[in-house]
């Protein structure tokens, strides 16, 4: 049985005084009997201190993204190392918007997603297909490809989370449908049962994509779907936990 995971992706947004939602998701998490886990990613400016504002309580913080290397000449980079120093326990790789901004590919992906395994991290790889892709009938071969490619060689025994999040879905307040979002979930878990016999369960598979309030029960229950990575609504604390109590 999966335990599912809602995890906030707070993206190139928060200054030091939005750490003050922080301590409101917290709170909120502790009137709530829900047996999923929660998870903010705040963009690394805010790691230490969310991580010291969540200590103690049911709300763990991730990191976006992280170097493959440990330690070394690139500039503006954060290794897995320095992200686990600080008190993160997770750590986005792959997410589309770095995909398209930074050219990742899945080999550069698979390497952050190592990374993240040999500095104590669990990877939260991500995948989906355009819009384009989508309407030529390729989606579920680019879904495929991205998962084959950007989990990495040694992730056998290893914790990580897949989230599928179509690109035409994230930030664009178009939502997949159920029937498109459970093709799509139960084929990652049919090929995870297939690289990983026997453990293809505890894996959580998240939905990604214009995720709300609104909407987040009916994604919730769809089925291979354990939880979800939110982007926007993520930053409200009333909307997160909202989406929280949905799972
Ligand atoms: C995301 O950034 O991963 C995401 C799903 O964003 P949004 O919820 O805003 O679509």
């Amino acid at each position: 049985m999966v335990r599912p995971l809602i995890a906030g992706n707070w993206k190139m947004n928060g200054l030091s005084g939005d750490s003050d939602t922080i301590s409101q998701i917290a709170r909120g998490l502790e009137g709530l009997d829900n047996v999923a886990d929660c998870l903010i990613c705040p963009p690394a400016t805010l790691i230490s201190k969310a991580a010291d504002t969540a200590s103690g309580t049911r709300l763990t913080v991730g990191a976006q993204d992280c170097h493959a290397n440990v330690s070394g000449a690139h500039t503006g980079d954060v290794s897995a190392e320095m992200i686990a120093d600080i008190g993160a326990s997770h750590v986005i790789v792959g997410h589309s918007e770095r995909r398209a901004d930074h050219g990742e590919s899945n080999e550069v992906i698979a390497a952050k997603a190592e990374a993240a395994f040999r500095a104590g991290l669990v990877p939260i790889i991500c995948i989906g297909e355009t819009l384009d892709e989508r309407e030529a009938g390729q989606t579920i071969e680019v879904v495929s490809s991205q998962l084959a490619g950007s989990i990495p060689a040694g992730a056998f025994g290893k914790a990580f989370v897949v989230a599928y999040e179509p690109v035409w879905a994230i930030g664009t307040g178009k939502v997949a449908s159920v029937d498109q979002v459970e093709e799509v979930h139960d084929k990652i878990r049919e090929i995870l049962g297939e690289r990983f016999p026997g453990q293809a369960d505890e894996t959580p598979i998240l939905y990604g994509g214009s995720m709300k309030p609104g909407n987040a029960a009916e994604l919730l229950a769809a089925s291979n779907v354990d939880g979800g990575l939110i982007g926007g609504a993520s930053l409200k604390a009333d909307d997160f936990l909202a989406i929280y109590g949905a799972c």
